[in-house]
């Protein structure tokens, strides 16, 4: 699979390899291992996240000081917003980062909690693999920043894009899902965002979520995002020939072309913001039990979402 993967990124994106500064094929290379299921190094990305979530938990904080801590050691100019606050007895942060001083911004999301219960629940696709992802595509983004940023700057500067990168807090229910018992921090982020006009500058949401188990069809869900869909549909059939989990041609969400999954996409939707969401369809069989513990990711799963993902955000940048 290692090979199919340089192979094609080789193909997909010459601009970065003529002029110098690292290849993506070099950057994934030497940064996959990073989401190591098994090699425990201290710079693994996705380990840190096998652990209760709960919010306000001591295990959370934690994982609040990791993902923090991996932002404050990048070489580029990312902005840290964190935000705390609290709501049915419990105590939520919400954490942003930003690079890049632009008019219109790719977002890209997944949510850090983990439900309260089960007891014990780790929640490994729900979301621990999607948040490691971020990590992975952050870094990604630095790098091109850092070693490339004469290649780079230029295009994401000529096309005024950045990118905010958002760990969303409290999206499971607490008891029982319902619209004053979930989203507690993406609806807390879409009404400072509207109050602050930042909305109106969001070019994109890309949602994360039950990304990293075994693969599912993911369909697209939003007419307004279907051209984005399908360029992320067609790196996917680049990258990998095997197991398709994108379907460029299954409009049966499109011609519904509302929330059927109620997710951390629902208050910015709500405002109007275009969103892709990520989310397969049907759900992993393990989703909400304690089988969806870090024995059920797949490498190949992780490694695929956050090769695509980092490509696929270069690539909407570049086409602005
Ligand atoms: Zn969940």
């Amino acid at each position: 699979m290692f090979t199919a993967i340089t192979i094609v990124l080789w193909i997909l994106s010459p601009w970065l390899l003529v002029e110098g500064g690292i290849s993506f094929e070099e950057f994934h290379r030497e940064n996959l291992p990073l989401l190591s299921l098994t090699n425990s190094s201290e710079n693994n990305l996705l380990l840190p996240f096998n652990t209760t979530r709960t919010p306000g938990s001591e295990e959370s904080l934690k994982v609040q000081n990791f993902i923090k801590r991996f932002y404050r050691g990048m070489e580029g100019p990312w902005q840290l917003e964190e935000d705390s606050f609290e709501a049915n007895g419990r105590r939520f942060k919400n954490l942003v980062f930003t690079l890049g001083e632009a008019s219109h911004y790719v977002t890209i999301a997944a949510h850090y909690d983990s439900k309260v219960a089960p007891e014990g629940f780790v929640g490994a696709s729900d979301s621990a693999a999607s948040c490691a992802i971020l990590l992975y595509v952050s870094r990604f983004l630095d790098r091109l920043y850092d070693e490339d940023a004469a290649l780079l700057e230029p295009r994401l500067r000529g096309a005024g894009i950045g990118f905010k990168i958002v760990f969303f807090d409290g999206e499971e229910a607490l008891q029982q899902w319902r619209a004053d018992d979930s989203l507690y921090g993406s609806r807390r982020l879409a009404g400072q965002w509207a109050r602050s006009g930042t909305l109106d500058h969001i070019e994109l949401l890309v949602l994360l979520d039950l990304l990293g188990s075994e693969p599912q069809p993911i369909p697209s869900y939003f007419r307004e995002t279907h051209w984005y869909y399908e360029r992320l549909a067609s790196l996917e059939a680049a990258y990998t020939h095997q197991e398709l989990q994108l379907d460029a041609q299954d409009h049966r969400f499109l011609q519904a072309n509302g929330v059927t999954i109620e997710d951390d996409h629902v208050p910015f939707y709500e405002a109007g913001v275009a969103v892709l969401h990520l989310v397969p369809w049907p759900f992993p069989s393990v989703w909400h039990t304690l089988e969806d513990d870090y024995d059920h990711l797949q490498q190949g799963q992780v490694d695929k979402w956050a090769v695509l993902l980092s490509e696929f955000l270069i690539d909407c940048a570049a086409r602005r």
